[in-house]
Order: structure tokens, then C-alpha cells, then sequence
């Protein structure tokens, strides 16, 4: 029987079937300093981490980033500081492998675990954030868990779950001038909406997604989570194998070639059958920006924020007036007359070398106008930037090139927006207060945000890279 690539995985890591639900063996568990619970339940239990080599934890979410060069020390604020010398204690304790604040390979938990080849085709993944469908990205099953699962996880390497449905995507055609994935999966959001996966687990398949590169795919698979779905995927190809060769924790020599007679088993089966299908041409995708307060309330750069009396369904109204009147926004104004007072580049969603790139590119056009930050996703991911000169374009422009961490994606190592304050952000959540309190938060690609801070307003980057 045909099967499709979430199924492939799924049967493959069943380990027992009881009432409807199936214990799933685990291959990797990824935590960050807010895994704190899940650590003190297994230690009130008088239980140990059961493949502790399975484990890897990441101190990201707390980080400061700037000041880094002291250290843990360097860390004013107590509360924070002891967030992250926590999972320090943790991890030695447990054994576990962490990627802490001054290691140089120390970055996000979505954006390490691919760099160092520890995410890989075919594996199931629970991670400590809800972003963890970001791996999906090389064709594994990659989900975000509680401390109650995750404490699961830690004392047997297994997770209880339910079978989920499947929801293919279907994206065909080269994306136009100026766009980008995150424009593409901002796109589908806006389509589909923010419970349009919910009790599924979406494969993106098509074109666009087979020519996107390694980077873009990491940022589709990323936001699956708020389209409601449990989990994103891409099957993997030749451009993930290359992406992945040579990797420290990628299978080397036999095992690499072991490894790659799995790998290739993995995409859908011709004629296998999906619960849902959805389809989009690539060529009808603009530069997107969020206008609201779920990243379903957004559209090209090049409408205005709707009319909540011309939206027929009646919860959709009151949702949108509920968001228009948060934003501070007008029904029927122009997107691009919407004025921001900050921009962060960043997040699990948009912080890798591929959008440091485009961000340096549209920089070259001028200036920054308004507070502006990157926050590039690792240490590695910095260090490449920096070699290849895109910090000192961005500086010159006028931006922050700051150390990294999760930062002002959720604003809890002290980065935060003021109430008020209005940013185009490139994460993944516009929730009311995600970037602290009271602030207000328009979701864009990394050129789209860059083209903001160069106008002071948001802005259609297709017409800044017209004129240069
Ligand atoms: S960048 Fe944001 S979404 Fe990603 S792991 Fe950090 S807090 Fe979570």
C-alpha cells in the first residue's frame, strides 16, 4: 500500500499500541532553560534520563544578547542568570550535551540541532518549544512537547500520541521578485488559517519547496505549528543530503551510506493518500505582513487592514476588530502607511545565513531610521556572516548586530518591546504582548523588515530594490 512520508515514520517508530494511543520510540529530545519542570519531575520521581546521548539542551530562550563576552556572569538580572546556570546544572548532572552560553557552537534549539547534523531524515524529534516542527524541514517527524511529556521522554525515550491526520500542501511555480518562504508560509497561513492543520500534520510538496534551499524549508516547516498543525515536513532530497554531508553528528563513510538507502525510502509514495489537499501557485504570492494578532491576520504588503463589517463570519469580525483596535490601526488603511518604531531580525524562523544574506542586500540601499536589530540564530551563523562582511554592511546601515539567542521572538532574557511600541518582527508569533507587554508586533520576511527600518513604516521591498 502506498504510505505517505509521515506515515513511513510513524510506523517505524511504534513501539505498542494500547487503546488508541501508541507509545512512539524518541531518537532525539531537545531542551532549553524553560525545560527547568520537566528536569525537577524526574528528580521528585527518583528517575534518571534514560539515553542521555539522545539528549541535547540549549541555552537560547534567557541569553542575553549583548555583553556577552562575560559570560553567565555578565547576566544583571538574577532571575534570568539563574535560568541559565540552571540547565548548566542539568545538563552535567544528567549528562546531557549542552550547547551553553559560551560555547561557540551556541545558538537557537531550532537552529543548532541542523547545523551540527543532529537532525536528520526519518527520526522522531520532541522538542521543548513548539517551533521543534522547524526540523521537519529534512523529512523527520518533529513536534513540540510539555514538561509532562517531556519528563516521559527523559525517563524512557518514548512519548504517548495519537495518529494525526495528513494534510498535504501542494505549492508549485518560482516565487516572483522580492519574495521569500517565510512570504510563502505567511501566505498559506493567511489561506488556510490558524486552525487550518489542526489534528494534522502537513507535508509541503511542489516545486516551490523541491528548488527552495535548506534555509527557506526550515522556515515553511517552522510556522506549521501556527497553522495549528502538530507538525510540519518536506521530504528530504539532494539538497538536503548535501546540506547535511560532512555535518559533526551526520553519519560518516558506511553508516553515511547505510544512512542514505533509508533517507531515499522516505518521500510519499506515488498514489498515497492524503486526509486533505490544498494548492497554491507560487506566482500568486506577494510580500506578506501581518496586520494582526494571530499570524492568520495578514496579507500582501500591497493591501490595507480589512473592514471588519465586510468579513461575513461573525467570530472573524470580532476577532479582527478585537486585533485592528489592539494594533492601534484604522480599517481600510494601506499597509504600507502603517509607521513602526523598531525592527527585529531574528527568531528560529528567520535567523539563519540565507536570511542575514537578504537582510545585508536590501541594507545596501540606506539607512536605518528607527531602532534596528539583528539577532543572527547561533554562533556559527555569526561567525559566517561576519566572514563574509554582511555585519559590517548591516552596521553601516545603521542596525544592532547583536549575539545569539531567541530575543525579542518572546522577550524573556530582557529584550522586550515597550507598550505601544510597534515592530517588524521576523518571528513567527504577532500575539498580543509576545514581544512584551502592551507591544505590537507585524510579522515579515527578513527583507521585508529590513525595507521597514530603512522607511520607518512598513514597507513593499520589491519597490525599495526597483529603484536601486
Ligand atoms: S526563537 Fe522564538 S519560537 Fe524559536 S525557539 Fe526561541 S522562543 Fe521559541
Amino acid at each position: 500500500m502506498p504510505l505517505t512520508l509521515f506515515e513511513k515514520i510513524w510506523q517505524r517508530h511504534v513501539v505498542v499500541e494500547e487503546e488508541g494511543e501508541l507509545l512512539l520510540h524518541v531518537d532525539r529530545a531537545l531542551f532549553h532553560e524553560g525545560s527547568s519542570h520537566a528536569f525537577a519531575k524526574l528528580e521528585q520521581q527518583g528517575r534518571s534520563i534514560a539515553r542521555p546521548q539522545q539528549v541535547f539542551a540549549f541555552n537560547d530562550h534567557y541569553v542575553p544578547t549583548t555583553g556577552r563576552d562575560k559570560g553567565v556572569n555578565g547576566i544583571a538580572n538574577a532571575e534570568i542568570r539563574n535560568m541559565v546556570i540552571q540547565l548548566q546544572t542539568n545538563a552535567t548532572k544528567h549528562g546531557i550535551t549542552l550547547f551553553g552560553i559560551d560555547d561557540p557552537r551556541q545558538g537557537i534549539l531550532h537552529i543548532v540541532p541542523p547545523e551540527q547534523g543532529i537532525t536528520q531524515p526519518g527520526l522522531l524529534i520532541c522538542g521543548a518549544d513548539s517551533h521543534t516542527a522547524t526540523h521537519g524541514a529534512f523529512g523527520c517527524l518533529a513536534f513540540g512537547i510539555g514538561a509532562s511529556d517531556m519528563m516521559h521522554v527523559m525517563a524512557t525515550q518514548t512519548i504517548w500520541q495519537r495518529s494525526q491526520k495528513t494534510l498535504r500542501i501542494n505549492v508549485n511555480g518560482s516565487l516572483g521578485f522580492g519574495v521569500s518562504a517565510k512570504d510563502v508560509i505567511l501566505a498559506i497561513i493567511a489561506k488556510i488559517g490558524v486552525a487550518g492543520g489542526t489534528g494534522h500534520v502537513i507535508e509541503y510538496a511542489g516545486s516551490t519547496f523541491r528548488t527552495m534551499s535548506m534555509e527557506g524549508r526550515m522556515t515553511v516547516c517552522n510556522m506549521s505549528i501556527e497553522a495549528g498543525a502538530r507538525a510540519g515536513m518536506i521530504a528530504p532530497d539532494e539538497t538536503t543530503y548535501a546540506y547535511m554531508q560532512g555535518r559533526p553528528y551526520a553519519p560518516k563513510g558506511a553508516a553515511w551510506d547505510a544512512a542514505m538507502m533509508l533517507w531515499k525510502q522516505l518521500p510519499t509514495d506515488a498514489g498515497a493518500c492524503f486526509d486533505r489537499e490544498v494548492s497554491m501557485n507560487a506566482a500568486d504570492i506577494a510580500p506578506m505582513v501581518t496586520w494582526g494578532t494571530n499570524p492568520e491576520q495578514g496579507g500582501p504588503v500591497t493591501g490595507a487592514v480589512p473592514n471588519p463589517r465586510d468579513i461575513e463570519d461573525e467570530i472573524a469580525a470580532q476577532e479582527a476588530a478585537s486585533a485592528i483596535e489592539y494594533q492601534g490601526l484604522t480599517p481600510g488603511m494601506a499597509l504600507t502607511d502603517i509607521k513602526v518604531d523598531k525592527v527585529f531580525i531574528g527568531s528560529c524562523t528567520n535567523s539563519r545565513i540565507e536570511d542575514i544574506r537578504a537582510a545585508a542586500e536590501v541594507a545596501k540601499l540606506g539607512r536605518a531610521v528607527i531602532p534596528a536589530w539583528v539577532v543572527p540564530g547561533s554562533q556559527l551563523v555569526k561567525r559566517q556572516a561576519e566572514r563574509e562582511g554582511l555585519d559590517k554592511i548591516l552596521i553601516a546601515a545603521n542596525f544592532e548586530w547583536r549575539d545569539p539567542g531567541c530575543s525579542l521572538c518572546t522577550a524573556i532574557n530582557g529584550d522586550q518591546l515597550q507598550p505601544g511600541e510597534r515592530c517588524a518582527s521576523t518571528s513567527n508569533r504577532n500575539f498580543k504582548g509576545r514581544q512584551g507587554t502592551g507591544g505590537r508586533t507585524h510579522l515579515v520576511s527578513p527583507a521585508m523588515a529590513v525595507a521597514a527600518a530603512l522607511k520607518g513604516r512598513l514597507t513593499d521591498v520589491r519597490e525599495l530594490m526597483k529603484g536601486a
